[in-house]
């Protein structure tokens, strides 16, 4: 399978969201290079949207007042939802290193989420997850000032 998490319309879970904002609160959303890149082109700059984790070595989306700096109070939508990080999209799908790929049972509307969409989804998850775990080089260069390419085999 290739490293690129390619089109982005076919990540996305199927099922009843009920759009309640939770999982917007206290986020520790993990971001992927290419959701950097693509978050800035929206005009954000990276310090505005994201934190650096020194213990895991990867950028994850900010909080603001206890919730992702994107997510609209009023509204409780998300304010770059066409342009959200993966694993936004991948949610409530959950990686555990134990049983591999789960659905979140903190989101209310998990049990909606049809076995069919987990096994569909699952190789993106498992992609997901090794690429964040190999985002360290990117991170690196990107503390210094170093831009680098992103996608193999552009
Ligand atoms: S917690 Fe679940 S139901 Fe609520 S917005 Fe998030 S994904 Fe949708
Ligand atoms: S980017 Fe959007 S969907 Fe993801 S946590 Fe923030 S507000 Fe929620």
């Amino acid at each position: 399978m290739s490293n690129v998490i390619g089109d982005l319309r076919y990540v996305e879970v199927k099922f009843k969201c009920t759009v309640c904002g939770l999982c917007c609160i206290d986020t520790k959303m993990e971001l992927l290079p290419e959701d950097i890149e693509r978050i800035e082109t929206l005009g954000y700059r990276l310090e505005d949207f994201a934190v650096f984790d020194e213990d895991s070595g990867v950028w994850r989306l900010r909080n603001v007042n206890g919730h992702c700096v994107f997510f609209n109070e009023e509204t409780k939508l998300c304010k770059i939802y066409e342009n959200r990080p993966i694993g936004c999209r991948l949610y409530p799908l959950n990686y555990d290193d134990e049983l591999g790929v789960v659905v979140d049972k903190y989101c209310p509307q998990w049990g909606t989420v049809p076995p069919s969409e987990v096994n569909r989804l699952r190789p993106i998850v498992e992609l997901f997850v090794r690429r964040i775990r190999e985002t360290d080089v990117y991170v690196k260069a990107r503390r210094a000032g170093i831009r680098i390419r992103l996608r193999i085999g552009q």
